[in-house]
């Protein structure tokens, strides 16, 4: 089976490249490397010992993706591209929903014309908003208080209406909670341009010595240290996630939305203290103010996808944490 994955040099698109090659699928990655490089690719074949094919296109560039389609006889697509930073997508709304969406939309064009129906969407846990409980079911009201999240709402919905049009559309919206870690081997991670924006990174980098310390956003949050709370997920568990999904697809049609998470929450200051016990160095924090348009807790019932999927996540937070500082440390600098 041949799958085109797009936005495959990416932080999870790579982790899934490497599941997908492990499992056998051909695969073709487009990536315009706006916020990863080449080099990821190339890990991910040493790790496998496995080809993949890579194309440096832009979604956005309607022909190059035409040609792609044109070209290979591709069977299903996980979608991975898009621009994902909170803060930016407020400063730069348009640029979001112009790469984001239209670059979904360029690409469900190309699958129509080809007559690939098969797809596996990266949403988010953000289009939830901030729930009025938890753990959030998928079947939770959606509020996104950002044009990111609104972005992948757009999408989702432009997924629905792809398949109220035409029945042979299978879609899997996956919708993730907070992925952190690394592959084992330490060859491939998250490499974030510039200052970091999530916690992980941010305090793999403040143990490795790239940052003083560690902004703490609010510690008055009605959780039981004050802190914020997420559902930190491996990205390893994540990328199964994704195939679980593509098996499904084969006999389901539809589009089908997935909350994966570990459907527990842990606070700032406790992967904080995990964090140092994994890396054996000091992460200096200091309590900050509360970041605008943070809610305090946030975790998944991932249990529909236990049901449909036959997935759970496997891997704790001693892992998630050994698995980050590993990449970390042995490349201070990313993939550089
Ligand atoms: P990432 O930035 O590492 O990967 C995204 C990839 O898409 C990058 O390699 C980038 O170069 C590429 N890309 C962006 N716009 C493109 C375009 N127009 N054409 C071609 N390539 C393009 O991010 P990630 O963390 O691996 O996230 C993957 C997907 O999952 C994204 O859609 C993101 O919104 C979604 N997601 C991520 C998180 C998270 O916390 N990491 C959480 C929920 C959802
Ligand atoms: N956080 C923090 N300092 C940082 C980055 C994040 O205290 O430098 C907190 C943030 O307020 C939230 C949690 O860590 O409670 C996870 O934030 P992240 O940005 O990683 O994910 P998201 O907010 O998207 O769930």
């Amino acid at each position: 089976m041949k799958v085109l994955v797009t936005g495959g040099a990416g932080y999870i698109g790579s982790h899934t490249c490497l599941e997908l090659l492990g499992a056998g699928y051909e695969i073709i990655v487009v990536d315009n490397l706006c916020n990863s490089r080449e080099e990821s690719m190339k890990r991910v074949q040493e790790i496998t010992g496995k080809k993949l094919i890579f194309h440096k296109i832009d979604l956005l560039d309607e022909q190059g993706l035409d040609n792609i389609f044109k070209e290979s006889s591709i069977d299903a697509v996980i979608h991975f591209a898009g621009l994902k930073a909170v803060g930016e997508s407020v400063a730069m709304p348009l640029h979001y929903y112009h790469n984001n969406v239209t670059g979904s939309l360029n690409l469900c064009a190309a699958m129509l014309k080809y007559g690939v129906t098969k797809l596996v969407f990266s949403s988010s846990a953000t289009v939830y908003g901030d729930p009025h409980t938890v753990p959030i079911t998928e079947d939770f009201p959606v509020s996104p208080t950002n044009p990111y999240g609104r972005s992948k709402l757009m999408v989702e919905e432009i997924c629905r209406d792809l398949y109220a049009a035409d029945s042979s559309w299978s879609i899997a919206l996956l919708r993730y909670f907070n992925p952190v870690g690394a592959h084992q081997s330490g060859r491939i991670g998250e490499d974030p341009n510039d200052i970091p924006n999530n916690l992980f990174p941010f305090i793999s980098q403040v143990a490795v010595g790239r940052r003083a310390e560690l902004a703490v956003f609010g510690d008055d949050y009605p959780t039981y240290d004050g802190t914020g709370v997420r559902d930190y997920i491996h990205v390893l568990d994540l990328a199964i996630g994704h195939l679980k999904a593509l098996e499904r697809l084969d006999e389901h049609s539809g589009t089908h939305i997935y909350n994966l998470g570990t459907g527990r929450g842990y606070s700032v200051l406790e992967i904080v203290k995990a964090f140092e016990k994994a890396s054996g160095k000091q992460v200096r924090y200091q309590i900050a103010p509360r970041r605008p348009g943070d809610i305090a807790t946030c975790y998944a019932d991932p249990a529909k996808a236990g049901q449909e999927l036959n997935w759970s996540a496997k891997i704790e937070l001693k892992q998630m944490c050994d698995d980050a500082w590993r990449w970390q440390s042995n490349n201070p600098k990313g993939y550089i």
